[in-house]
């Protein structure tokens, strides 16, 4: 019974104000509950988006003010304490409430419990890495020193060295050439973005960025960070280039903040393993956004997703789960990547594919890219193809496959293979 399980409660913790953050508080209350929603955030700024801060913010198109991720009254509803510039750090739990201390050294209880606790980026630890001028893209802090980097490295010599050719990475690099600011990607894999789109793709992508004046090297690592007084002044690779370099960023992955999880006994496993209902091991507990693994039906083995859809999808369900009430199916997944003229679009999930279908030539966008599994559509993978890829993803949805030989047409809108229903 949906209104008992409602009243229920009294008090929600969610520890964590990014995206799945919010959205665990926005979805309790359009689920009906009433009661007190606790929303603690480490970071000195209301809850704001991420997406924009490689992005748009870092070129100076967007500032701080126009981040915000909800219009600000909805956090001084009644009921709705948001917390910045505090840290949870301890939490104690019998399986049904439990006390939260803050570094703040305030006491919190609750009788629901949500982490959303996210990711850090993963560290570059060759000698010389913690040298002035080697930054990291996470925050609005950090974006805020790295915009300010950037600017004082306009009028500097040599490039900035990209260390890392991921999302991240050629982000960065997209937003140091629309400033007119010399970047070299260097990327230890054979191709860029390898953990997310196929061949074809990436060596579109490495053209298209290379077109641009971007340089990119690939299959090299930085063996060494040269510093002179405490700042850097090159990258030194594996193969012996000197790379001469007021800036570098690295965006080589992240790993999920699983630390208070782990004080609770919760299982974790890259990441806070959860079920399709955003339920921990501790089925009280739930967890989502970028720091949960699940295991969905689409693919081998579990999978942890780094994406603003993921992190909404998984709000919502993690709120209807923490009141007993059945979530509906997460839809399939989709990612986006904007990079300066370059707009990267994946829906569904490609990595164990059988067969793709490339659209138009590779080499230079647009392109898209159909994959498929046992001749089902499961995915694509849209460079400047906005049609295709929502054609793709609103298929999946419904579980439709579009006919690979109508795919590889391209004379054929995808659109129009749609359910007349869906069109
Ligand atoms: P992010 O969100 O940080 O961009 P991705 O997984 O999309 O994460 O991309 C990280 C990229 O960094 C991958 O292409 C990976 O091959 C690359 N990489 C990992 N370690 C290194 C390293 N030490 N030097 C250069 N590239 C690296």
């Amino acid at each position: 019974d949906r209104r008992g399980a409602v009243t229920g409660m009294e008090s929600i913790l969610i520890v964590g104000s990014g995206q799945a953050g919010v959205q665990i508080a926005v979805s309790l209350r359009e689920l009906g509950y009433r009661g007190r929603i606790s929303l603690v955030g480490s970071e000195p700024h209301a809850p704001y988006q991420r997406p924009p801060l490689s992005k748009a913010f870092l070129v100076g198109d967007a500032e701080a003010s126009s981040l915000d991720l909800r219009n600000v009254a909805f956090y001084v509803e009644p009921g709705i304490d948001v917390h910045v510039s505090e840290r949870v750090i301890s939490v104690d739990h019998d399986g049904y409430r439990g006390t939260a201390t803050t570094d703040c050294g305030r006491t919190l209880t609750f009788d629901g419990l949500a982490l959303a606790t996210g990711v850090r980026p993963r560290r570059l630890t060759v000698p010389g890495a913690d040298a002035r001028g080697v930054h990291y893209l996470r925050t609005l802090d950090d974006a805020a020193t790295l915009r300010r980097a950037l600017s004082d490295h306009e009028r500097g010599p040599g490039t900035v060295a990209v260390v890392g050719g991921g999302f991240i990475g050629l982000e960065i690099a997209a937003a140091c050439r629309a400033r007119g600011i010399w970047a070299t990607v260097i990327e230890t894999a054979p191709r860029v973005m390898a953990r997310a789109v196929s061949p074809e793709m990436s060596t579109t992508l490495e053209r298209a960025h290379q077109e641009t004046g971007a340089r990119i090297l690939l299959g090299s690592t930085v063996e060494e960070v040269v510093t002179s007084d405490g700042q850097v002044s090159a990258v030194r690779t594996e193969d012996g280039q000197l790379i001469e370099c007021g800036v570098v960023v690295v965006g080589i992955g992240s790993l999920p903040r699983t630390e208070l999880a782990e004080q609770l006994g919760l299982r974790c496993d890259n990441g806070i393993v959860v079920d399709e209902a955003c339920r921990t091991s501790v089925p009280s507990i739930v967890a989502a956004g970028d720091c949960s693994v699940f295991q969905p039906a689409w693919a081998p083995r579990p999978v942890r997703l780094e994406s603003v859809p993921n992190a909404t999808d998984q709000g919502r369900i993690a709120a209807a789960a923490l009141l007993g009430i059945k979530p509906a199916p997460q839809p399939p997944p989709w990612f986006w990547s904007d990079q300066g003229a370059l707009k990267l679009q994946l829906a569904g999930w490609t990595a164990e594919s059988d067969r793709r279908v490339v659209r138009r030539a590779t080499g230079s966008a647009p392109l898209s890219i159909v994959h498929y599994v046992d001749e089902r559509m499961v995915g694509v993978e849209a460079l400047n193809s906005p049609h295709d890829f929502s054609a793709v993803k609103r298929a999946l949805v419904t579980g439709d496959s579009f006919p690979p030989e109508a795919v590889g047409d391209v004379r054929v809108h995808l659109k129009d293979l749609l359910a007349t229903t869906q069109r």
